[in-house]
């Protein structure tokens, strides 16, 4: 069994009412898939997080390396490409490239062996996770504490148990949302933030103190992500627990984090992280230090179904029989081709997601919408 091609497919939709995160905009959702076809005819799908033309591009570079690999050969891929391109791709697009090609390996190897990835990384410990909604997002000529504030309702509403909301921008007013968020989803609802990396310390300090007694479950990139340092005082001098790690890349950005204890929990992204590879790496890494895995997922179906997988197969903590279960990030922003990339869409109920178990990633993939949301020429 050999590798015959390498395929993207980018995909698009520009959306009427843009968003903003305190760190990126968003006018269109722009993600890539990567298809890798082997010489029988098997086929696997991967999903990279970031830049979606860059990351295809990475990806037809990787391309050279893999036609004629055998797929099955997980470590030996991972191990070749990340050397072909280690002296300047340490990080960044050639690790979120890498974790594309990396998860469609694993699709390839889980049909080829008929079952599902969670079996192949060592068991399906659960065959469902809690899922948390994210949203909240600061939204153009719309009052933000009002517009979260009944967002977030709706999604209780919806029977989420868990969610999060977006802040990073203004101190003041983020706490006005936080406040507003918790008053109109109730005492019980899970709450976390998210500040993209949008402030320095001292404010992260000042929000995490003020916002304490809302009784919130984690405080997600207070500030930017090479500032391991301040994330320590953050961590050091506010209540809340912190979190981080999403733009951290393979075993040796998450070390320092992990070791220095920078994070109460980190947030490898499977599609960023360098895939399946890699990821079960960091979660080992992280159970060395008692350190919290919680998967960051931000992409199509493809993406959730690996991040699926990935929770599937994490192991319990041995002390306790009711194991802190992992909880799926639930993205609810408008993204009309999240869930039409697949022919049975990843749905939640009452806020509780179903792990396929078919082989592989567990997937269809509606080539129909990868025709409908490819881009349209001058966009
Ligand atoms: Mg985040």
């Amino acid at each position: 069994m050999r590798i015959a091609q390498v395929k993207t497919h980018l995909l698009e939709h520009r959306l009427e009412v843009a968003f903003e995160s305190a760190s990126m905009r968003f006018d269109r959702r722009v993600h890539v898939l990567v298809e890798i076809v082997c010489d029988d005819g098997t086929v696997g799908w991967g999903e990279c997080l970031g830049p979606a033309g860059a990351n295809a591009a990475m990806v037809q570079t990787y391309s050279a390396w893999l036609i004629g690999m055998n797929p099955l050969e997980t470590e030996k891929i991972w191990a070749t490409l990340y050397n072909a391109l280690r002296d300047q791709g340490q990080r960044g697009i050639t690790i979120t490239a890498l974790s594309g090609i990396d998860i469609a390996l694993w699709d390839i190897k889980g049909k080829h062996f008929g079952v599902s990835i969670a079996t192949l990384l060592g068991g399906r410990f659960r065959e469902s996770v809690q899922a948390y909604a994210t949203g909240s997002f600061k939204r153009d000529g719309v009052d933000r504490v009002e517009d979260n504030a009944e967002e977030m309702a709706g999604h209780a509403a919806a029977g989420f148990h868990a969610a999060k909301i977006k802040i990073g921008f203004d101190v003041a007013q983020d706490l006005q949302v936080i406040r507003a968020v918790r008053d109109a989803i109730g005492p019980d609802m899970r709450l976390m933030i998210d500040a993209n990396h949008g402030y320095d310390a001292i404010e992260a300090i000042r929000l995490g103190q003020a916002a304490a007694e809302c009784g919130i479950d984690w405080f997600e990139e207070p500030v930017v992500p090479e500032q391991l340092a301040a994330y320590r005082d953050v961590r050091a001098r506010q209540p809340i627990a912190v979190a981080g790690g999403e733009t951290w890349h393979t075993r040796w950005g998450f070390r320092e984090p992990i070791e220095t204890r920078a994070v109460d929990i980190v947030q490898p992204d499977i599609c960023g992280v360098g895939g399946f590879s890699e990821i079960k790496r960091v979660a080992d890494l992280a159970s060395l230090h008692g350190v919290r895995v919680v998967p960051h997922v931000w992409g199509t179906a493809v993406q959730i179904a690996a991040a699926l997988q990935f929770m599937s197969a994490m192991v319990p903590n041995p002390v306790r029989n009711t194991p802190i279960a992992p909880i799926l990030e639930f993205d609810r922003t408008h993204n009309p081709f999240r869930q039409a990339v697949v022919k049975h869409p990843i749905e939640h109920e009452n806020g509780v997601v179903q792990i396929p178990d078919a082989p592989g990633l567990g997937i269809e993939i509606d080539r129909d919408a990868l025709v409908e949301f490819a881009p349209r020429s001058g966009t």
